[in-house]
């Protein structure tokens, strides 16, 4: 461990700012455990200077005609894709994930910053006479200040849920990213004064939870939205309503999906193995049960070929800490300890001159009860459970019961099956022979159930309703007093 990291800036007023407090958390790669630096979280009065910052940006980037936010999100758009090597580099630097899927993660983030671009055309109001010489219109306006929290999985996209649409509608914003992912942040912050933003209109405060809760707090910022596990999601939404706040808080995820033996079986292994094991399966879109109908075998040794195949450390990166790595291994130690199946075991994984890299292999358990901790809790690692079921309508009642709802997906070549699969699956994305069934902009992410906690989806239409206020104006310009507001 470097003896001396140096602290991680926050990013204030358009500028890097070095930080101060008294606890340090040190930050490494996951790819080789080297330290990357020093996060030092924000105190209430860091978050305070934030809010300063972004009150006096408000002012004047409120007042900027959305025409103009969206040459700033344009701008953005390019300087992002004309530096999008060293972007992912980055990410991949301090989550793990592999360059290719950083860049994958960055061009989804992309496609939301592209849609913010449409906001000229998406935030108009109506008009409309509702009675002689009376006419109502009704104008969206920003909210003001607000903010948003990320977690480590995807250190550019998430974020990007989030500030291009909160900026494009007017309001400024201050970006508190995982401690364990604190660079990335800095690097967006940098490209978004470069291409025109007005200093103070986006801000990063590097920290914890109690940065958040200081966030949560403070009475000068108007919305939060979250992004996180399922416990701090109801917290964070809690807090943040409790203090007057608009919140919506995205949480966790535990996703099934239903194998038919009549899917076919090339298209469904590939599929699958990369839903389970991209991105190490740390995102809360992964395969992470796999409900395999009576009659699916042949597709299952298929899903276990290509799981072999699979090398750790070029085709899949690292786990985000040792904590994390640990807590995974624990369930496939727990697993064997049980005597279940292991397909294929990922344990003792390691990757040639990077010992202190956190790393576990592909894991596949088979014959797995629907009620064992492996197939109900949200592992979050490379881990798909397979639980062997009799019938759709078995494996609709095991996706049912869970309390999560991100995404489930169906394999058949069946049209009825997928159809009664779609109205059935409790969960707020559903994928058809698509493992990762991530809804492209201008449909709009978001889970149900324990997955979400809050009103509305996270992107897309809703995204703009969240981030703004309508404002709804009577006007009567009819020169004849004996015309009432009726008439
Ligand atoms: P996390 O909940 O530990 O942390 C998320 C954020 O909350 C971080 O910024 C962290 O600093 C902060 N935080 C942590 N504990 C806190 C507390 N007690 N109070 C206030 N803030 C706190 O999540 P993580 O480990 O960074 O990310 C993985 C989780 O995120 C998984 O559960 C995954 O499913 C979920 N996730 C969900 C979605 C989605 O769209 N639903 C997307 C990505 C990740």
């Amino acid at each position: 461990m470097n003896p001396s990291p140096e602290p991680i800036e926050h990013h204030l007023a358009g500028r890097r700012v070095r930080p101060t407090g008294e606890r340090l958390i040190e930050v490494t790669s996951p790819h080789d455990g080297s330290s990357l630096g020093t996060v030092v979280p924000a105190g209430a009065g860091w978050v305070d200077e934030a809010v300063t910052a972004a009150t006096r940006a408000f002012t004047i980037w409120s007042r900027t005609p959305v025409k103009d936010r969206a040459q700033v999100l344009f701008h953005f758009k390019h300087l992002l894709e004309s530096r999008i090597d060293e972007v992912a580099a980055l990410a991949s630097l301090e989550n793990g994930k592999t360059p290719a899927e950083a860049e994958a993660g960055i061009r989804k983030g992309l496609e939301v910053v592209e849609y913010a671009t449409s906001l000229p055309q998406l935030m108009p109001g109506e008009i409309l006479e509702v009675s002689p010489g009376v006419d109502c219109h009704s104008r969206r306006y920003p909210l003001g200040v607000v903010t948003g929290i990320t977690p480590f999985n995807f250190p550019a996209m998430v974020p990007m849920w989030m500030f291009p649409l909160a900026l494009g509608c007017g309001n400024t914003f201050i970006h508190k990213p995982s401690e364990q992912v604190p660079l990335t942040a800095l690097l967006l912050a940098d490209l978004l004064k470069e291409a025109g933003l007005p200093d103070g209109a986006f801000n990063v405060v590097q920290g914890d939870r109690a940065t958040v809760e200081a966030l949560l707090d403070h009475p000068g910022i108007a919305a939060a939205a979250f992004v996180g596990s399922t416990a701090v999601a109801r917290q964070v939404r809690a807090r943040g309503e409790a203090a007057g706040k608009r919140t919506l808080a995205l949480g966790g995820a535990k996703n099934h999906l239903v194998v038919l033996p009549d899917a076919d079986p090339e298209v469904t292994a590939k599929n699958v193995v990369a839903s389970a094991f991209g991105c190490a399966g740390q995102r809360c879109m992964a395969a992470a049960v796999l409900l395999a109908v009576k009659g699916s075998e042949a597709i299952l040794d298929r899903i276990e070929e290509e799981t072999r195949r699979i090398r750790v450390g070029t085709g899949m990166g690292a786990i985000i800490s040792a904590r994390a790595r640990d807590r995974i291994i624990g369930y496939i130690d727990d697993a064997a300890g049980a005597g279940l199946r292991i397909r294929v075991d990922g344990r003792g994984a390691r990757v040639d001159g990077k010992p202190a890299g956190y790393y576990v292999g592909p894991t596949l358990l088979d014959e797995v009860p629907a009620d064992h901790p492996a197939a109900c809790d949200e592992i979050f690692g490379p881990v798909l459970t397979i639980v062997r079921v009799d019938s759709l309508e078995e494996a609709l009642a095991i996706e049912n019961r869970s309390p999560y709802g991100n995404a489930a997906s169906l394999y058949t070549g069946n049209g009825a099956a997928a159809a009664l699969f779609e109205e059935r699956a409790h969960a707020g994305m559903i994928g058809i022979n698509i493992g990762v069934p991530v809804p492209r902009e201008p449909f709009s992410f978001g889970g149900w159930n324990q997955s979400r906690f809050g009103v509305g989806d996270i992107t897309g239409r809703d995204a703009i309703a969240f981030w703004t206020r309508t404002k709804k104006v009577t006007t009567k310009w009819v020169a004849s007093a004996s015309r009432n507001w009726m008439s």
